[in-house]
């Protein structure tokens, strides 16, 4: 593995799949040289994919790294690669879903497929408007993944692997029409857990509370905090209320 020849023809490798599989969905291929030298991204990912499908751990990595000339302690390449290029490497210290089932411990790491995006990967703007016509195409866009937990139609649903993954229309706002517009893959089990308490961005991730009711279901110590900081917000309003109200507080 610290051989030219065999760097080159890994890479290679992975550079034809992402054609194929994964530039469709903006994954990000790590250019192999950068001013004559190996970059740290290509040789992490060369060395996932001589790997594939194992567990990996971070000192093997680093191991590797350094063998190949990189005065390098903390090897954090494999984590960017997932969350900001968008390949399919799980890791135990994230806590991917998949990991437990794997038996992928925190420190170590696993290439799964090139054939396939990270599960939560979506190169989508915020609020971009995806232009959709149907849920069917909407679906596609996101990969035929939940939007928010990653959940793969058809397979085992990542919270609950006994069952079978069916993507629903989720509300991105609940307080408008579900068109298609306003519309965001997501499993049964997402769905129904947040089911018009949250406000969804295009990634399924909250932006905002749509119903106040949710902050009851909540610890007592959350909701203090959440009335300090309505209250530091508001101040004036605030003051007013509690006057208005009587309430002693
Ligand atoms: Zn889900």
């Amino acid at each position: 593995m610290n051989n030219k020849n065999e760097i080159e023809k890994l890479y290679n490798e992975i550079l034809k799949k992402h054609k194929e599989k994964l530039e469709k969905y903006n994954v990000k291929m790590p250019k192999l040289y950068s001013k004559g030298n190996y970059t740290l991204n290509s040789l992490v990912l060369v060395f996932l994919y001589y790997k594939l499908g194992e567990i990996v751990s971070k000192q093997e990595l680093t191991d590797y790294l350094r063998s190949m000339g990189f005065d390098i302690n903390d090897v954090q390449q494999a984590r960017h690669l997932a969350q900001q290029y968008g390949w399919y490497i799980l890791s135990g210290t994230r806590g991917d879903y998949e990991c437990k089932e794997l038996g992928i411990k925190s420190g170590e790491y696993m290439l799964k497929t090139i054939e396939e995006p990270y599960p939560s990967y979506k190169n989508l703007k915020r609020t971009e408007s995806l232009n959709c016509s149907s849920f069917d195409e909407l679906k596609k866009m996101y990969n035929y993944r939940c939007a928010t937990c990653g959940s793969k139609e058809g397979e085992p649903n990542f919270h609950y692997p006994a069952s079978i993954t069916r993507l629903q229309q989720g509300h991105k706002d609940p307080g408008l029409p579900l068109t298609i517009d306003n519309t965001i893959p997501q499993c049964d089990f997402c769905n129904r857990a947040s089911r018009n308490y949250f406000v969804f961005d295009n990634k399924g991730r909250v932006e905002k509370i749509y119903d106040p009711h949710f902050v009851l279901r909540s610890d007592k110590e959350i909701q203090i905090i959440m009335m300090k900081l309505l209250i530091e917000a508001n101040l004036e309003e605030a003051k007013k209320i509690i006057k208005d109200e009587g309430t002693g507080l």
